[in-house]
């Protein structure tokens, strides 16, 4: 789930340097004032702390942790808390500053922020997790808060997790402040629909680009890569409202029927089997057949750097919806727009996530808690408004969906930052 080994494709660049140039390039397009560029290639606040944490055998054990925040111009900072073993401060950085134009590309307001700790969950206990959550929390507690920088989850770490940070954070002040952290579980301050939210708004986005082809959902067949949270929501979601989910697939393989799956009985299976594979509604198939799979749409849900120069000129869908964080490599990109593939920029089509934290926030501060059915309504508002704004964008400069995207929300960011001028 890393994102720092994009730089061996990019040759000698990181994922750092990658987000500075995609800022660059669009900075050129829009015309970004030079200041105002200098401004926006420099994370705003780098954290990096030393955290002790008492392992089960009573030592202790040193981890390190960062909390980036990137731009803070148009709200408090956003982002997740990653813990992997291959966490880089670069990595922090770029996530950061990608959280800054996701959350102005659905217009929410919110900055940008991520965090992360070097360490691998999976050969730790639970306690000790909790242990390094709360010193970790601790560390950090200087710069987070609902009015300054909210965390959220990431790569493995979990509800759970987040009711430690708030916990602790609320400890810290005496009283309980739920809108600290968002992706708490309901019972402590999280939002309903919160699960579905990546999936919910992929789809929306994916209605909306059908509409921009001329083309019916109804029967409309749809591939997906992955079937965890953003990919077992999207076919589930997306089957109910008429699409055709033909293909998908998990790390074990992969299932296909050009009839349609009956996704009820699919996830049914995957929840007693613990994969999709050796379900009886359809064929076996890998994961690279999927992805090349003939079908109107191919959601990458799984992992980055999916889709290559190589495998770019075999890929037969029309629609492309990063519901995964960066699954098209920069080469791959340019090959499906010049064979006509509209793709669906991952800081449009999984920003439902992040757009569904900020109603948890609000829903926290106001102790006023929605109905589901309100904050799908809401959410559907907020995707639809950011399609139609991206494909205007694209349309004007003639460049893709990715480069429109980046053009709403770079100017977004800009504007508010010249708006407030330099402090003192
Ligand atoms: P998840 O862990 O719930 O599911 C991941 C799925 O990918 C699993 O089904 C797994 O089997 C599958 N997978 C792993 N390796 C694979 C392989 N080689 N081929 C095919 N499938 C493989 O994770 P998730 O939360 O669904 O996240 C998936 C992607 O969506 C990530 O890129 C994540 O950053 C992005 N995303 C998720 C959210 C969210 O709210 N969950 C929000 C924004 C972005």
């Amino acid at each position: 789930m890393t994102t720092q080994d994009l730089s061996a494709v990019q040759g000698q660049e990181n994922v750092w340097q990658m987000a500075q140039r995609q800022l660059d390039e669009v900075g050129m397009l829009i015309g970004l004032n030079e200041s105002l560029h200098g401004f926006l290639r420099q994370p705003k606040r780098v954290l990096e702390v030393s955290v002790p944490a008492r392992m089960d055998d009573g030592s202790f054990r040193m981890f390190t942790g960062y909390r980036v925040q990137h731009n803070l111009s148009r709200g408090p900072g956003k982002g997740g808390i990653r813990f992997h073993p291959d966490v880089t401060l670069d990595e922090v950085k770029a996530l950061a500053m990608w959280m800054t134009w996701k959350c102005a590309l659905v217009n929410i307001p919110f900055g940008g922020a991520k965090g992360g700790v070097i360490c691998n969950p999976k050969e730790m206990s639970l306690q000790e997790l909790e242990n390094l959550t709360r010193r970790f929390t601790t560390e950090i507690s200087i710069i987070i808060g609902p009015e300054k920088d909210i965390p959220a989850p990431d790569v493995y770490t979990t509800p759970q997790i987040m009711a430690w940070i708030m916990d602790t954070f609320s400890m810290q002040h005496g009283y309980s402040i739920p809108g600290v952290v968002t992706g708490k579980p309901v019972s402590i301050g999280g939002s309903a629909g919160r699960d579905k939210a990546t999936a919910r708004g992929c789809m929306y986005v994916v209605d909306e680009a059908m509409e921009a082809h001329g083309r019916t959902i109804e029967g409309a067949t749809v591939a997906i890569q992955g079937f965890g949270n953003a990919g077992m929501y999207a076919a589930q979601l997306m089957a109910e409202q008429g699409y055709k989910i033909v293909a998908v697939s998990d790390s074990h393989g992969g299932v296909a029927n050009e009839h349609g799956i009956d996704v009820k009985r699919l996830i049914a299976h995957k929840f007693e089997t613990g994969s999709v594979v050796g379900f009886t509604g359809g064929e076996r198939t890998d994961n690279k057949e999927v992805l090349e799979f003939e079908c109107d749409v191919l959601v990458p849900a799984a992992l980055e750097k999916v889709i290559t120069a190589e495998n770019a000129p075999r890929i037969r869908a029309k629609i492309v919806a990063e519901a995964a964080n960066g699954p098209t490599m920069p080469d791959a990109d340019d090959i499906l727009f010049d064979r006509g593939i509209m793709v669906l920029p991952d800081i449009l089509a999984n920003a439902g996530g992040v757009t569904v934290s900020y109603f948890e926030w609000v829903q926290d501060l106001q102790a006023n808690f929605w109905e589901e059915d309100e904050i799908n309504d809401q959410l559907k508002r907020k995707m639809t408004r950011a399609f139609r704004e991206t494909y205007e964008q694209a349309k004007r400069h003639g460049v893709s969906m990715r480069k429109g995207a980046y053009c709403v929300a770079v100017a977004r960011v800009a504007e508010a930052t010249k708006l407030r001028g330099l402090y003192p």
